[in-house]
């Protein structure tokens, strides 16, 4: 394994740009997340799905607002929701699809200035892999 790179906090920072709310493709959100947010904004989830949310396939994402933001993002407060934000938006970059296929490092560390770019495959798939079993574990506790 790289001897630069061990944890989690070595090939990530967030320098708080707010690129990703922009939603690389879509802010995934699941019934929980749904469940939460709309508890926060104390808004029905039924009505939330209508006037927060887009479907995309079957699975709904978070609207953009014109700006082409997610509709929770500020630009002085950033994530409006931050407390309770989606699981998506919680685990990012730290996702199961990089353990399986670590080039896709390579690919959203393009769009994502926090992520340190040329880690061997090998420490992002240890890295990630124990990062989620944490996050997991803490989410469980
Ligand atoms: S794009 Fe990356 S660095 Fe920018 S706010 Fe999102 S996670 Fe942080
Ligand atoms: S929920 Fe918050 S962190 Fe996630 S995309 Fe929207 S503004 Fe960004």
């Amino acid at each position: 394994m790289d001897s630069d790179y061990k944890t989690s906090d070595d090939i990530f920072q967030c320098v708080m740009c707010g690129d990703c709310c922009k939603g690389f493709g879509g802010t995934y959100v699941t019934d929980e997340d749904i469940e939460k947010i709309a508890n926060f904004i104390q808004c029905d989830p039924i009505e939330f799905r209508a006037k927060f949310c887009d479907k995309s396939g079957s699975k709904y994402v978070l609207s953009q607002s014109e700006t082409g933001r997610c509709i929770f993002f500020d630009d002085k407060k950033q994530c409006t929701i931050h407390s309770v934000k989606p699981r998506m938006c919680r685990s990012w970059p730290f996702i199961q699809t990089v353990v399986t296929h670590p080039e896709n490092w390579d690919t959203m560390a393009n769009s994502c200035h926090g992520m340190k770019k040329e880690v061997a495959y090998e420490t992002l798939r240890h890295i990630v892999s124990e990062k989620i079993k944490k996050d997991n574990g803490s989410a469980q506790s």
